[in-house]
Order: C-alpha cells, then structure tokens, then sequence
C-alpha cells in the first residue's frame, strides 16, 4: 500500500532564523526612529524582547513597540513597527538558505508540505511566504500551543506518512509518544541546540540544516 507522504516543518530556527531576524528588526527599528547611539539600541532591543518574552509566549510587534517606548519614555509609533517587523526584506533575510531548495526537492519527490508552528497568525505567514507556491492551506498549523495541538495533527494524518521536522526536541517526542510511526528529524540549531537526546527518547535522525533533512527524507 503506498500512503502519501507528507513533511511537517516547524518555523522558527527551522525553516526561519528567528535570532537573525531579531537583531536586524531592532537594528532597523533602531534607524527608522533615528536612535542616535545604534550600538546601545541594540542592546535596549534585545533586552527588551527578552523581558517580553517572560511574559509573552512570542512575538507581537504591537506590544514591542509599546515595550519600548515604556522603556525608552518615547512614544513609538505601533504601526511602524509593525510595518517593519512584517517587511518583506526584514523577513526574506532570515529565512534559511538551504529552505526553499530543501522544499522543492521534497515536492519533486511527491512529498506533501506542511507546517505546524505557534506565534502570531500574521509574522508567522510572512515567515513562509517564499514557500507559499508550494503549501496547501490544509497543512498550514499555525496554532497557539503545539502539545494542545498535536493529538489532532496526528489523527489528520494517521492515513499519511509522516514525517516531523522541529529544532525542539520535546515536540518530536510527544508525537512519538502518539504514534510510533511518525517519523522524527531533530534539526539542533537555534536557542536548543545545546539539548541532548534524551535517554527515553532518539529521533531517528539529527541534522545540523535542511538539506541532511531532505536527504534522511528521500532515502527512508
Ligand atoms: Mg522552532
């Protein structure tokens, strides 16, 4: 029986380098506002997202920008940042390289492209919008919380071949946990690339980018 075959990405540090697009989303910001000492704002940038991020699951450039200006006693324009943080060009340049290669090369070998990621609706969108000609709306799970969340991914494609890739490791293994069958490629870059496999649990690959993905993929 041949089952269709279809491979999930997550987005940020997988397919996206969330670090890379931070760092030029708050050095443009810092230009835009006309910052004077760029080299602190980078500083202020930073640190402010990551006392956010306390509080927030993920990235909304609305309540950034309202970060800021509490932080910085100015009065930010919400609109601009958000215009900024969606920009085509902030965005494109931290996609990874080897992502859209790493893609097609699957959808020429029949493979189905999903995603299942969490964060903002739109950020999330942008992110994959180079990949847009290749995903089918179906596929596309941009959800609130992963864990909540993956019981039902798992039951969509319990007919499938599946196929998960995610840099965080705790994800690979509760989809395990459901089904056996899944197959799991822990891609160990970004913030948790210092995890270690767990005794209970291996994936049955790691890979350092997408391209040692695609080739686990087509030869399994
Ligand atoms: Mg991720």
């Amino acid at each position: 029986m041949n089952k269709e075959k279809i491979v999930i990405f997550d987005i940020d540090y997988t397919l996206f380098d969330s670090k890379n697009y931070r760092d030029n989303l708050v050095r443009k910001i810092g230009e835009e506002i006309k910052y004077k000492d760029l080299k602190a704002f980078e500083k202020i940038g930073e640190d402010v997202y990551m006392e956010l991020r306390k509080s927030v699951i993920y990235f909304d450039p609305k309540l950034y920008a309202k970060s800021l200006s509490n932080y910085l006693n100015i009065d930010l324009d919400e609109n601009l940042i958000e215009a900024i943080s969606l920009s085509e060009k902030i965005i494109d340049q931290s996609v990874y390289e080897e992502a859209l290669e790493a893609i097609e090369a699957l959808k020429n070998k029949n493979f189905k492209i999903g995603i299942f990621s969490t964060g903002l609706e739109t950020i999330q969108r942008a992110k994959i919008s180079k990949f847009e000609k290749h995903l089918e709306e179906e596929h596309i799970h941009i959800i609130k919380d992963k864990k909540e969340f993956l019981p039902k991914l798992i039951e969509k494609y319990k007919n499938h071949d599946l196929y998960m890739v995610d840099d965080l490791l705790e994800i690979l293994y509760s989809a395990v946990i459901m089904d056996k069958s899944v197959h799991t490629i822990w891609i160990k870059r970004g913030r948790f690339a210092k995890e270690s496999d767990t005794k209970l649990f291996t994936p049955d690959v790691t890979v350092s980018n997408l391209t040692e993905a695609v080739e686990f993929i087509k030869n399994s």
